[in-house]
């Protein structure tokens, strides 16, 4: 399958958005406390946004229910992705995934990461390690040539020798001038990406982002149309980075550079 390659012009255009993706995730990193509402974490990103002159790419989203309302996903412990900003306090002990994406200059920059507050039990810390291991991994083995299930089946397999359980439901992306563009980037093996794998290519660039749940992979969709939970209850955590190929290797996007 061809998919939508960007030339070095693209790449820095999308390191720019990247960068801002980046930027907000810091500040919010440091906002994030016990009592702090989740709103607050979304008008700080959305204030961000506009001051840089970009666009919040999530908000708006079409949704069974009704679009995306917030500018961030924040998702809290037995929230996977894409959980609704709004007036619940973070509290010590939980895990916030915080999901963010904008437009900027006509390209997108998309990334996540989970914060641990205050004081955690040693399953959730373990989990949080793993889940940003395995999106190390991903960055460790990307190269032109290499084949995206090699490097599905190594993150995987981090999550296998834990028991936990790597969510198949969603998945990473293809991005560009567009948040979502092919292919689909998956955090396992099935039998559809074996017949169509991806063979990484100067110029392509993924968003790589593993969702991992300490117990069941299976997850559900609340009645709101958006909040997606694990099964049984048991946390979940989720990281994602913006990777570009290049000729000789990988070069992180929302690294912050
Ligand atoms: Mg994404």
């Amino acid at each position: 399958m061809a998919y939508k390659l960007k030339s070095p012009r693209e790449i820095e255009l999308m390191r720019e958005a990247g960068r801002l993706v980046r930027q907000v995730l810091d500040h919010l990193a440091g906002v994030a406390a016990p009592g702090v509402t989740t709103a607050v974490l979304n008008d700080e990103a959305e204030r961000m946004c506009r001051q840089a002159g970009a666009q919040c790419l999530f908000k708006g989203v079409p949704g069974p229910k009704g679009p995306f309302p917030g500018a961030i996903c924040c998702s809290i412990n037995e929230q996977v992705v894409h959980g609704i900003p709004g007036e619940r306090k973070i509290a010590a002990g939980d895990l916030v995934s915080i999901d963010f994406g904008v437009r900027l200059h006509g390209y997108c920059g998309d990334a996540a990461t989970t914060l641990i507050i205050g004081e955690v039990g040693e399953t959730r810390r373990r989990l949080v390690d793993v889940t940003r291991r395995m999106l190390e991994v991903a960055i460790e083995m990307a190269r032109p040539g290499e084949r995206w299930s090699t490097i599905a089946a190594a993150m995987k397999r981090l999550a296998d020798e834990q028991k936990f359980g790597v969510v198949r439901q969603f998945v990473g992306h293809g991005i560009g001038t567009e948040m979502h563009e092919d292919p689909k980037v998956p955090n396992y093996v099935s039998r559809a990406l074996k017949a169509h794998d991806i063979v990484l290519t100067e110029g392509l660039v993924l968003a790589v982002e593993p969702m991992v749940n300490v117990g069941t992979e299976e997850v559900n969709v609340l009645a709101d149309g958006w909040t997606v939970v694990t099964a049984d209850g048991q946390p979940s955590a989720h990281f994602e980075h913006m990777l570009a190929i290049t000729a000789d290797g990988v070069d992180v996007l929302t690294d912050g550079r």
